[in-house]
């Protein structure tokens, strides 16, 4: 039996692409089905068998005991205009604000049409660009996005990391 999720069925996949991310082969692509949510597939002629994939899938029962929450919280923006601005609470824009003027940075999603990207924002007035939408991933995977730029988090290294929901 492999070690990797080379048999991953789509119902035990959200498509979150750690799989992707941790391969030290880079032998995981993401590719999009007919209704344009992206699975991973494996190219066995490269996969040496190491596990790494499956380690960290949210699907594995063993990640699945970890990761039921221990806290909760909720938040939402008490500026009426930055709240009305948001597609939810709003809480996200103050975090944001927060660490951008410590002199961090923000990576988060931005819409292209019908499907998100990552990007890095370091500048209140580019804030407006990050969304919370639910869509498929394109381009840059988060983590490398993150990588990439490193260590030029900005003049405090403050960051903030915006999940997609
Ligand atoms: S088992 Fe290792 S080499 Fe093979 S796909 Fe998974 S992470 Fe990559
Ligand atoms: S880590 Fe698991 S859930 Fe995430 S894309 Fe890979 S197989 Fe799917």
């Amino acid at each position: 039996m492999s070690s990797s999720v080379v048999n991953r069925k789509k119902k035990d996949c959200c498509g979150c692409n750690a799989c992707m991310e941790i391969c030290p082969r880079c032998c995981i692509t993401m590719i999009a089905d007919a209704k344009g949510f992206h699975y991973p597939k494996v190219d066995t002629t490269a996969c040496v068998d190491c596990g790494a994939c499956k380690k960290v899938c949210p699907f594995e029962e063993e990640n699945i005991k970890l990761n039921i929450p221990l806290t909760a919280y909720a938040a939402w923006n008490k500026d009426r205009e930055e709240y009305l601005a948001s597609s939810s609470g709003g809480a996200a824009h103050v975090f944001s604000s927060y660490i951008i003027r410590q002199g961090g940075v923000v990576y988060g999603c931005t819409s292209e049409g019908m499907h998100i990207r990552h990007i890095r924002v370091d500048s209140l007035s580019n804030l407006f660009k990050l969304s919370s939408r639910s869509a498929p991933l394109l381009g840059l995977s988060p983590l490398r996005t993150v990588h990439e730029s490193f260590p030029s988090h900005g003049s405090s290294n403050a960051l903030l990391f915006l999940l997609k929901e």
